[in-house]
């Protein structure tokens, strides 16, 4: 009865195109959740997400759900999660893949499920990970284990000896550990993040974690930047 009061006055907003849901809309529209662009990279064995780690990570599945435009319903819905504070929405994404992952024979023997970690300060910032609602509602759907712990993001200064072009000294990189015990070894690692665009985070990570002995890597993010 208060939610629906609260709604009456505040009414919420699609996160794709802002139009006033209705009662049994949840996040986003019925229009839009038909508009929404879907890769069904999960119907293709050789689709996009595998294609763009050929060569750069040894990968037993990869896939996203949405493509992901300059603009459009996934661009208005990713700016939300991770600059309005709308942690909801990832939940809402990770239910929605879940149950289409769910029937990837392939995902039925991955042991843990890794969230891309965020800067201590970026965490801090945003108060929240953005993948953390889409790996624990993957984790409950398929019914793996939603490990943050064993995936570790460090800023790495590395003072060199002789100064590059530009004068300075010292080079600041991203560097990824996995802080692995024995019960990882020998593991199906299922990475997860919100959009691939390069890929070289999700590479990165998966070279950390492929440290361990007998990992195994597939990747799922929420959407794939197309162009
Ligand atoms: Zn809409």
């Amino acid at each position: 009865m208060l939610q629906h009061l609260l709604n009456l006055f505040f009414p919420k907003s699609c996160a794709g195109c802002y139009a006033i849901l209705l009662s049994d809309e949840k996040i986003i529209c019925t229009r839009c959740r038909h508009e929404i662009p879907l890769t069904n990279h999960h119907l293709l064995i050789d689709n996009e997400v595998m294609q763009k780690f050929y060569g750069r990570i040894p990968l037993e599945f990869g896939a996203a759900l949405f493509y992901f435009h300059k603009k459009g319903i996934v661009r208005e819905m990713i700016h939300l999660l991770k600059y309005k504070g709308h942690e909801e929405i990832s939940e809402l994404i990770g239910n929605w893949y879940g149950t289409q992952l769910k029937e990837i024979e392939l995902l039925r023997e991955v042991d843990f499920i890794i969230p891309v970690p965020l800067h201590k300060k970026r965490l801090k910032e945003r108060g929240y990970n953005q993948v953390e609602g889409f790996g624990k509602a993957l984790s409950a759907t398929l019914e793996i284990p939603y490990d943050d712990q064993l995936l570790i993001r460090k800023l790495h200064t590395k003072t060199q000896t002789k100064k590059d072009l530009l004068g300075r000294a010292d080079v600041i990189a991203t560097v990824f550990e996995a802080a692995f015990s024995k019960e990882h070894h020998d593991k199906h690692f299922l990475l997860i993040d919100d959009v691939i665009t390069t890929g070289s985070t999700l590479e990165a990570c998966s070279k950390a974690l492929l440290k361990i002995p007998g990992a195994k890597i597939s990747i799922v993010c929420m959407a794939m930047a197309h162009s």
